[in-house]
């Protein structure tokens, strides 16, 4: 691959600006500053450094996100903050959200240029499970719990598909409910919507697994990481 082209697609920079920082020379191959960026490099084996650190060229990018409320799921937005604006510091071209969190939800979003991981999780053909932690202005009982597992009518044109809902706490008195919420859909706005249909309020939403790969509890919010390998291949 082309040193430029190397560059560009590690976020350093526009194809004119690469070139200007190979000039002024920032950029060194296998430990020798070169200043010509049409030059050809091995991008699986050859050393890049970018004033003085390592660029390490994977062709995919994996993130995980623990979003904060506040930001919207897209990569532009005229008026709020974007997950994408979270990753400071982080080559984020081509870089999308894997499906969306509301703006008020917290939690787990991962973020990736693999469009077929993307497709894979996101397609409604492969029912990839999301978990869920809410709290409920509502008393949650085990009717509460069957009618989830049967189906949930929430006016769209089907009922949603059996959902596991497990309570963690439920006040009658304060009519008050913690709960956690299995569903293998991706309905807009799914989870506000099963407590609406049966006269209870989502007061607070924080997605804490996809499929098997569950939140790092040590990410603070608006805090990410990059996956390892292994997290990867549980999300295939
Ligand atoms: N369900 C919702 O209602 N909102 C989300 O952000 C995710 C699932």
């Amino acid at each position: 691959m082309r040193l430029d082209k190397f560059l560009v697609e590690m976020g350093i920079g526009s194809r004119s600006q690469v070139k200007q920082y190979v000039k002024k020379g920032t950029v060194t191959v296998n430990g020798a500053p070169v200043k010509s960026s049409d030059v050809k490099i091995d991008e699986n084996n050859d050393t890049i450094k970018y004033n003085g650190r390592i660029l390490n060229y994977s062709r995919y990018r994996y993130f995980l996100l623990n979003k904060p409320a506040g930001c919207v799921s897209a990569t532009k937005d005229n008026v709020h903050q974007t997950v994408i604006d979270l990753l400071k510091g982080e080559n984020t071209k081509d870089l999308s959200p894997v499906g969306r969190l509301d703006i008020d939800t917290e939690g787990l979003l991962l973020l990736t240029n693999d469009g077929a991981l993307t497709h894979h999780l996101l397609s409604p053909a492969h029912h990839i499970s999301k978990t869920y932690y809410a709290e409920i202005d509502g008393y949650v009982t085990d009717d509460t719990i069957n009618i989830f597992a049967t189906g949930v009518d929430i006016g769209d044109e089907k009922p949603t598909l059996p959902a596991d809902l497990r309570i963690l706490s439920s006040d009658s008195t304060a009519a008050r409910s913690e709960i956690e919420l299995i569903i293998t859909e991706g309905r807009f706005h799914q989870v506000k919507r099963m407590f609406e249909a049966v006269g209870m309020k989502v007061t607070f939403l924080r997605r804490i697994a996809m499929g098997e790969l569950k939140i790092d509890e040590s990410l603070p919010t608006g805090a990410y990481r990059s996956l390892s390998e292994e997290e990867v291949s549980l999300l295939r």
